[in-house]
């Protein structure tokens, strides 16, 4: 069984296939997915869940978890009632992690101390909810920007949680993995390490101790090189752990089993109920 750890399964592309995308991710031995609940911003942060508590309990589905957060370019909606209704949808069970926020100096959108300041105020929810945060960073081209004051961030004040998180959609190079390990962060790999010029993410992914290491789609963006440009949907995860078995080399089962594990160490509290 393979874990997407990241897709946006409330996005209107799937409106009129959703049921028959999911049905599409177990048939592909993709056994649960972390929907992550961002919407297009706080208004729609509980779309993920509501999403779980549609479909969870059918036949024929993985089963759904649920993440709320604020993404970075939002952050300028991050009022008091959005954080109240953050802090609220992570008091739910099914609501197991904080994202994806983080900081996003690549595209135009909310500035850099917004994005600090919404950031900061989504971890000390989190921190007190004890949920994991899922981290979206992204620098300006040829620069470590965003992540050398995210490092900042996390250092100040997520560490001495210790309840760590996961590092979506990897990007940075050998330098942003070890501190993010150093943290106890998890690194998620998306379809981008399967693409023609990612070498330098494919050697980075290498490095990585097998103990950290998760797989996830992003769907619906970031199609793997098979389909690249279309629609990616989480059945598509068996793409991109299918290239990082062969650069770990190991067997794709072996990716399976210790993406799932580190999936569920991550989370303690729904492997202490035995739900796979
Ligand atoms: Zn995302």
């Amino acid at each position: 069984m393979l874990i997407d750890s990241h897709a946006h399964l409330d996005s209107h592309r799937y409106n009129d296939d959703r049921e028959a995308m999911l049905r599409r991710a177990l048939e592909a031995g993709v056994g649960a997915v972390l929907s992550i609940g961002i919407g297009e911003g706080p208004a729609e942060m509980h779309l993920a869940r509501d999403l779980g508590r549609q479909f969870n309990g059918k036949p024929g589905m993985p089963r759904l978890y649920a993440s709320a957060g604020i993404y970075p370019h939002s952050t300028t909606e991050a009022d008091q009632a959005a954080l109240v209704k953050l802090d609220q949808l992570l008091a739910d069970p099914d609501v197991i992690a904080c994202g994806e926020i983080g900081l996003d100096y690549f595209h135009e959108g909310a500035a850099h101390d917004v994005q600090r300041d919404g950031l900061i105020r989504q971890l000390e929810i989190a921190a007190a909810r004890k949920k994991p945060i899922v981290i979206h960073c992204r620098p300006k081209d040829g620069t470590a920007d965003a992540w050398d004051d995210l490092f900042l961030v996390l250092e100040e004040f997520w560490g001495r949680t210790a309840l760590g998180g996961i590092m979506h959609c990897f990007g940075g190079g050998w330098e942003q993995a070890r501190r993010s390990l150093d943290l106890g962060f998890l690194i998620s790999f998306a379809g981008n390490i399967t693409y023609p010029k990612a070498q330098p993410l494919r050697d980075v992914a290498a490095q990585v101790p097998r103990d950290s290491v998760l797989v996830e789609t992003d769907a619906p963006w970031l199609a793997p090189a098979a389909n690249r440009g279309k629609r990616n949907e989480p059945a598509m995860v068996v793409h991109t752990a299918q290239v990082l078995a062969e650069l770990l080399g190991v067997g794709a089962d072996e990716i399976a089993a210790s993406t799932t594990q580190n999936f569920y160490r991550l989370f303690p509290r729904i492997s202490a109920y035995g739900e796979t």
